[in-house]
């Protein structure tokens, strides 16, 4: 792995990091505000609330799973969110 790799792999396992205490935070104390997050997102790839309420449900029945989710949702849509943005 080059210096520019390695570095960049420190950013994000930091940036994961952070976004782990955050999100561990947020589904102890706003779990349905956490569950909105992801309908939010869901319904910008056409899948509505309805459709995604078991899954979502049970995926946030245990919190260490719910977390993980919750965490790839968030990077799989900001790097796709930098991506298509028209600048
Ligand atoms: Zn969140």
């Amino acid at each position: 792995m080059g210096l520019g790799a390695f570095l960049a792999a420190v950013t994000d396992r930091e940036k994961y990091i952070a976004e782990e205490q955050r999100e561990i935070s947020e589904v102890r104390t706003k779990p349905e505000a956490e569950k909105t997050e992801i309908y939010e997102i869901m319904e910008q790839y056409g899948v509505g609330r309805d459709a995604c309420m078991p899954l979502v449900e049970a995926l946030a029945s245990n919190e260490d799973q719910w977390v993980k989710v919750c965490i790839s949702m968030f990077f799989v849509h900001a790097k796709l969110t930098s991506l298509f943005r028209s600048s």
